[in-house]
């Protein structure tokens, strides 16, 4: 386990997470969320108009899409 840095809330924490275990919670809320947004099959230009769509912050749907925790994005860039 490392010490870091909530990917959310900036608070310090020890796990193998990139966020707190209050963010966690949120993750999974804002995952469930975008993954049925998802299943509408729109495709969308760009994170921002996925994160309009969404409401969910870049910097949180740029970590989701890396850490592969949604299902495919289809966002023409
Ligand atoms: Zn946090």
């Amino acid at each position: 386990m490392e010490f870091k840095k909530c990917m959310r809330c900036g608070c310090f924490f020890m796990s193998d997470n990139d966020v707190c275990c209050n963010c966690q919670s949120k993750d999974r809320m804002d995952i469930s969320k975008l993954n049925s947004i998802l299943d509408e099959n729109i495709s969308y230009n760009s994170i921002e108009d996925l994160s309009i769509a969404s409401g969910i912050n870049i910097n949180n749907l740029n970590r989701f899409i890396s850490n592969k925790q949604i299902s495919d994005i289809d966002i023409n860039l």
